[in-house]
């Protein structure tokens, strides 16, 4: 058999994946590795995407690799889905990092795969080691020590020079340093130097010259000529996952707390045409349709495309409704889809917070979408809530309480019409303040003040008939924020993490710097952060001034569709090309 199928849009079972193990030799080697359980990362789409985008350039073999399960020896070795190869007999390893608590797997997995772990201890013999991902988009200066060179922005625009770079110039300084000056989002560490002033704040990011100070982070500026979706469909997730296809990038509306909606921007969705075809598409490898975006229930044509995949028989799903986008349509495209739960997130519980985090919904979008849901047949709701936000009190506690008390009445209400009655589950997590949005200046709330909140919701709600509360651990995402937030000296925490075995109470307490310091301090309005140098496009001005408004509790309105230049990432007419970097 020949090379594989790589068609864009032809889905790659396991069987075709054998057969890239025959095309081993004279290509450009690369192991994707998601730093996470298979089970995980197995359906992420942006894995997918990137294995995809790998596998269709002719000189380059790229193979998956996931965290080992626990084990013994050999069993420990991660080693890839498609050769069972060991890591290091790869030329490029690449780290696929969405979140930041899976930073310690990125060294659990070097230190198993016997490869040095700072890029300063690697040479020709080891594989380059590389991240992308959002959490790295965010704040790389955590993991900086430990990469040979980070990709800001979007992988369609990314891989294809990126591999070129590195055919042109085998040996690895010269790698590194051609692609630092020809292609805009290439982030390489070594050749940035921190300096921190006598408080301990970063005084300076000084870049090696002839770079420049800032990376700008790539983007597809239009989505409409490219569908992305499931290219893989191995035995193990054929029934159990969906058909992904991701509806568009970025969300309109600005939520204060969200790095998503800041670091996507500008809003894109997909035309209509486009999604269908993807739907068609879809329907010949499963009936379960998931539908991917930050923001699918904005898509303009979200009604048609329910009613064409009611049509085909389609079971659609998506991630989280807006209260106050939901229509009667949607909830019955829904229901049709066998969907027994349906998420929103008030994320605040009084109609203050929620405008002090720019969330324009209201208790009576929430409680009219309750209405629309139970009516149309879907019995279970979950709803996401926030701790720990900036300007919160013992008010706003007590008022996620009433608003979850009340939506329960109306749920009851509408349920007993119908004769069944499910479950609200009120799902709590605690607020990080992250890199590039409104709260990045905020300081995060401690663990005990966390805790005291969290134990006042569940002695208020738990009692309560049909309402189930579910929290994460205060304490881990106060770890997170320390990932999240902190600068290059944070690596060394996290260092410390790997040697005491993942036991961080150990490496906090052996840190050279207070965590605090990263985590809970609020941060003065001049201060230089340690992720200023990516340009999101994003101006930090604009972030400050969104922070001025939300302690005047002020709304923002959502990006209008067009003529807008307020945040700075869509450009007056004629300087188009300044800001959408395109790479060389
Ligand atoms: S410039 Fe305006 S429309 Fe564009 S992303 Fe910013 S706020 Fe939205």
């Amino acid at each position: 058999m020949g090379r594989p199928n790589r068609e864009p849009g032809k889905l790659h079972t396991d069987d075709e994946i054998g057969v890239v193990k025959k095309d081993w030799r004279n290509r450009i080697r690369v192991a994707l590795v998601y730093p996470n359980r298979y089970h995980v990362g197995i359906a992420n789409l942006g894995l997918q995407t990137v294995y995809h985008l790998f596998n269709q350039m002719g000189t380059v073999l790229c193979e998956r690799a996931f965290l080992p399960a626990p084990g013994r020896g050999r069993d420990r070795l991660p080693t890839t889905l498609e050769s069972r190869r060991a890591l290091k007999e790869f030329d490029i390893v690449a780290f696929a990092v969405s979140f930041e608590n899976d930073y310690l797997n990125i060294l659990r997995i070097l230190k198993l795969s016997g490869l040095p772990l700072k890029s300063a201890e690697r040479n020709a013999a080891h594989p380059l080691i590389l991240a992308g991902g959002v959490a790295c988009q965010l704040n790389p200066e955590p993991l900086a020590p430990f990469m040979d060179l980070f990709l800001m922005g979007e992988a369609e625009l990314l891989l294809s020079p990126f591999i070129e770079v590195f055919e042109k110039f085998p040996a690895r300084d010269e790698f590194l340093e051609q692609l630092a000056r020809s292609l805009p989002g290439a982030y390489i560490p070594r050749f940035y130097r921190p300096a921190y002033g006598a408080d301990g704040t970063l005084a300076a990011f000084t870049p090696r010259p002839p770079l420049a100070s800032t990376v700008p982070r790539v983007y597809l500026e239009d989505l409409s000529r490219q569908a992305t979706v499931s290219t893989i469909i191995t035995p193990h997730t054929t029934f159990a996952s969906p058909y992904l296809v991701e509806v568009g990038r970025g969300c309109p509306h600005g939520c204060r707390f969200c790095s998503a909606g800041y670091i996507y921007r500008p809003p894109r969705f997909r035309p209509l045409s486009l999604l269908e075809e993807c739907l068609d598409q879809g329907r010949n490898f499963s009936r379960r349709i998931g539908l991917v975006g930050a923001a699918v229930s904005d898509l303009p044509d979200i009604g048609r495309l329910c009613r064409k995949a009611a049509a085909d028989n389609l079971q659609l799903a998506f991630s989280s409704l807006r209260a106050d986008a939901l229509t009667p349509e949607l909830a019955a495209a829904l229901a049709a889809s066998g969907v027994k739960t349906a998420t929103m997130a008030p994320d605040a519980g009084s109609p203050r917070l929620r405008r002090v985090i720019n969330k324009g919904i209201t208790a009576k979008d929430l409680l009219r979408a309750t209405e629309i849901l139970v009516a149309h047949g879907i019995p279970n709701l979950k709803l996401y809530f926030m701790i720990g936000l900036p300007t919160e009190t013992a008010e706003d506690i007590d008022a996620l309480v009433d608003l979850s008390l009340e939506v329960k009445a109306r749920f009851l209400k509408a349920s007993r019409v119908r004769g069944r009655m499910g479950t609200i589950t009120v799902s709590i997590s605690s607020f990080v303040p992250k890199p590039f949005t409104p709260f990045q200046w905020a300081g995060m709330a401690t663990v005990p003040q966390l805790k005291t909140k969290l134990k006042t919701i569940k002695r208020a709600l738990g009692p309560v008939a049909n309402i189930r509360v579910h929290s994460d651990s205060p304490r881990g995402a106060w770890i997170q924020a320390l990932l999240a937030r902190g600068d290059r000296r944070a690596a060394d925490i996290l260092a410390l993490a790997l040697k005491y075995d993942g036991n961080w109470t150990q490496a906090l307490k052996a840190a050279p710097v207070d965590p605090a310091f990263f985590i809970e301090r609020e941060r003065g309005g001049g201060e230089l952060f340690p992720w200023d140098f990516i340009d999101h496009g994003v101006k930090k001005s604009f972030l400050y001034r969104e922070y001025q408004k939300a302690r005047e509790n002020q709304l923002t309105p959502p990006c209008p569709t067009s003529g807008c230049h307020r945040c700075g990432v869509c450009p007056p007419p004629g300087q188009r090309d300044e800001i959408v970097a395109k790479p060389a």
